[in-house]
């Protein structure tokens, strides 16, 4: 029986369990999916070394890349992976949340450029994502720290932003909303910028939050982080247990997240 797991810090809300464990079962697969609460990054490697494969979620998937032997060409860009597959005693990172991101916006059209907002590591995945399929980015963050692993996009902090440039597309990959009613930024920029914009995307999927909210209000068509979530978990499915039934493999896991 192969065993696969979630790694993150904190791990109790993670909903992966249920949506790999769902899947496991639905295609008849003989594997179980756990998770794993690690407190020392320094122990990731020899943790991950305990299973068939792994889900790497926040604050090691910066590490999750540094302990592969082998890594995709999506992993190196990111700088990041959020899956690990443990194969003849070598380690391989994958970055999921970049392809499960290209999926939810499918059904957005017509997309030349895009604001991101937020500057961690999300920020940078979906970057890539957008910039492999030729939509042109721009970054805007509260702190200009984060930007020097950002050099391959311009980046600005909220109040050098241009609010008279048009973006198809803005993203929050902020943390801001996610347990309260705030906003990456102020309102009144938020309210420009919406002024010519046709989509919104948020990686937070709990909840509606206050960006995509004002969003709604304002016009734009919105979407939430949980088509991300579902696909990225798909794909890593799909790595774990070398299984193509992709649309399977969705159904089950989108039945497991409406489940109470
Ligand atoms: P990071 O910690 O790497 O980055 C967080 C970013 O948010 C930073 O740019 C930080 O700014 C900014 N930020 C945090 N709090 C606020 C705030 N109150 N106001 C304005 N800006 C703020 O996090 P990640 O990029 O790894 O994750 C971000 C979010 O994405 C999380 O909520 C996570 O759950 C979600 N996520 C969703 C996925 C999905 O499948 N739907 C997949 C992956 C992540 P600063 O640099 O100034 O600190």
């Amino acid at each position: 029986m192969k065993i696969f797991t979630v790694i993150g810090d904190p791990i109790v809300h993670s909903k992966s369990t249920r949506m790999h464990n769902n899947a496991l079962q639905v295609l008849k697969k003989d594997a179980i999916y756990t998770r794993y609460h690690l407190k020392n990054k320094a122990k990731l490697k020899e943790i991950v070394q305990k299973f068939d494969g792994a889900n790497i979620t926040i604050p090691f998937k910066e590490e999750a890349y540094k302990i592969a032997d082998f890594c995709d060409e999506s992993v190196k860009q990111i700088g990041s992976a959020n899956t690990l597959i443990n194969k003849d005693g070598k380690i391989y990172a994958y970055n999921t949340d970049y392809l499960g991101f290209l999926k939810a916006i499918e059904n957005f059209f017509s997309i030349k450029n895009a604001l991101i907002l937020g500057a961690g590591g999300t920020a940078k995945a979906l970057a890539y994502a957008l910039k492999s399929i030729n939509i042109e980015v721009a970054i805007a963050n509260r702190s200009s720290v984060r930007f020097k692993n950002l050099n391959n996009y311009p980046c600005f902090l909220y109040d050098q932003l241009d609010l008279n440039t048009q973006f198809d597309l803005i993203i929050n990959t902020t943390s801001a909303g996610l347990h309260d009613e705030s906003l990456p930024c102020e309102e009144r920029i938020l309210k420009n910028i919406f002024q010519k914009t046709k989509y919104a995307f948020d990686v937070i999927y709990s909840r509606e939050t206050s960006f995509l909210k004002l969003a709604r209000e304002n016009g734009l068509k919105i979407k939430d982080g949980m088509q991300m979530l579902l696909w990225q978990g798909v794909f890593a499915f799909e790595l774990f247990l070398e299984c193509q039934k992709t649309e399977e493999i969705y159904k089950a896991m989108e039945m497991a997240l409406k489940l109470p």
